[in-house]
């Protein structure tokens, strides 16, 4: 196959030299609210064709990279004395797969995050892209998630716009008395 960015033959959909020169990952940091935090890695303009790909049947391979360079080492280097539960937002399979879900799965690698699928969905289908503050608080995504798993969370999503996505998600999964630790996405658009 030929590499997204730069066109070169190459076995993975983004080349290695891509991968090393364009998707070393920069560690961002963004309160959310009080002592609450998102952890990111991208400037959103950096990833956002890639992104994008969510959209398009081999967006599943473009999403295991993003994640391999990213949260993958994030794992590899999480320290922390007992088990927590990484949550991805929304984790429909929407097209082919679960871009959600694609990148908490590559936190399990570490022995101590457990990673639930499935729990966390919006009821309210609408899409925020493009829309303004005004618009995303008039229209909250009306998250559901009913079971108490007695474990602190990680909240893990592709973009942090916002944050009221997160919020809205953080805010249903403490109602259900369980703990939200920080909130972990790919990109940020404030970086
Ligand atoms: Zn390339």
């Amino acid at each position: 196959m030929r590499c997204l960015s730069c066109e070169q033959l190459s076995f993975e959909i983004i080349c290695q030299k891509c991968q090393k020169n364009h998707l070393q990952p920069i560690f961002n940091k963004r309160e959310l609210e009080k002592d609450f935090f998102v952890y990111s890695f991208y400037e959103y303009d950096a990833i956002k064709d890639l992104l994008n790909t969510k959209y398009q049947f081999y967006g599943d391979k473009v999403f295991q990279i993003l994640a391999n360079n990213s949260f993958k080492k994030f794992a590899e280097n999480f320290d922390f004395p007992h088990l927590v539960t990484a949550l991805p937002i929304d984790d429909h399979v929407n097209h082919d797969f679960s871009h959600t879900a694609i990148l908490a799965k590559t936190l399990s690698t570490t022995k101590n995050i457990d990673v639930q699928y499935n729990l966390l969905h919006a009821h309210n289908k609408i899409k925020y892209a493009g829309k303004s503050l005004e618009f995303r608080k008039n229209n909250p995504r009306d998250f559901r998630f009913l079971p108490k798993i007695n474990s602190e969370v990680i909240l893990i999503d592709d973009l942090v716009t916002t944050g009221l996505t997160i919020l809205e998600a953080k805010k249903v999964i403490q109602k259900s008395n369980n703990e939200v630790l920080f909130a972990l996405t790919l990109g940020d658009a404030k970086f």
